[in-house]
């Protein structure tokens, strides 16, 4: 059933035309880097970025898209409020969503969430070790005991996120500080994953394990296809002993 899972990597894409050192590292785009090792694993993937009329998530794309994957950072602020309803709206109604890196201060996840997601950061291109700490979590198959990153952007604690319903990462930094990395939480019919690791100045997702993190994030979040659940004034299922009218 995997491969006819529907993959939208979304990429602001800004980084790489403006930055030439951002470009060497991702020369067709972030995009591109999450999407091709997708493609490799049989999934139909579409890339969509933000200069694209509606940031290339129009209604038909989202209701074509089993999961989304976002990867923002410097744009954020631009990123039409229509289209922010649109992505939540469709993450509440079963669509998995994966928010990568400086996603944390997206709209639709900051919307999602709920609260600040800030954190403390600093950029010295440090060691990086997620350390899984649910070795029988689907998203960590196929991992050993821990990913590690030879330079990464530091994320810390405390991160404000509600309590993720999900922890399958903890990452430590070379210069103390430690980090949710891996979180999963729902919302609605939706599963949302955080996966922090993705600064854009670091090859990190030409790494074959945070490949394989995203691919099971994929097949993790994806739409379980339950019946939709119905609300509100409920018919008995069965004959009710003085009930009128049943
Ligand atoms: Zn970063």
């Amino acid at each position: 059933m995997s491969e006819a899972l529907r993959i939208t990597v979304w990429n602001e894409f800004r980084h790489e035309q403006h930055n030439e050192a951002v470009r060497s590292v991702y020369p067709d785009g972030i995009h591109e880097a999450i999407a091709e090792p997708l493609r490799s694993h049989g999934y139909a993937v579409h890339t969509a970025t933000l200069d694209e009329p509606q940031h290339g998530l129009t209604a038909e794309v989202l209701a074509s898209t089993d999961v989304l994957i976002w990867w923002g950072h410097m744009a954020h602020d631009l990123v039409q409020d229509d289209v922010v309803a649109a992505v939540t709206e469709r993450v509440l109604d079963g669509m998995g969503l994966i928010v990568l890196h400086s996603g944390h201060f997206s709209k639709p996840f900051k919307k999602l969430m709920g609260t600040s997601c800030d954190l403390k950061w600093r950029e010295a291109g440090e060691r990086e070790r997620l350390w899984v700490v649910d070795p029988a979590h689907p998203i960590a198959a196929g991992l050993g005991e821990c990913i590690e990153l030879a330079h990464e952007e530091m994320y810390g604690e405390h991160f404000d996120i509600p309590q993720p319903d999900e922890l399958v990462f903890l990452s430590w930094f070379q210069g103390g500080e430690v980090f949710r990395s891996g979180c999963v939480f729902h919302r609605g019919r939706g599963r949302i994953f955080y996966f922090r690791p993705g600064h854009e100045t670091f090859p990190t997702y030409h790494n074959k394990e945070i490949q394989t993190v995203i691919a099971n994030g994929v097949r993790y979040v994806a739409p379980a296809h339950a019946a939709k659940p119905v609300y509100g004034n409920a018919k008995p299922r069965e004959v009710l002993p003085g009930v009128a009218g049943n």
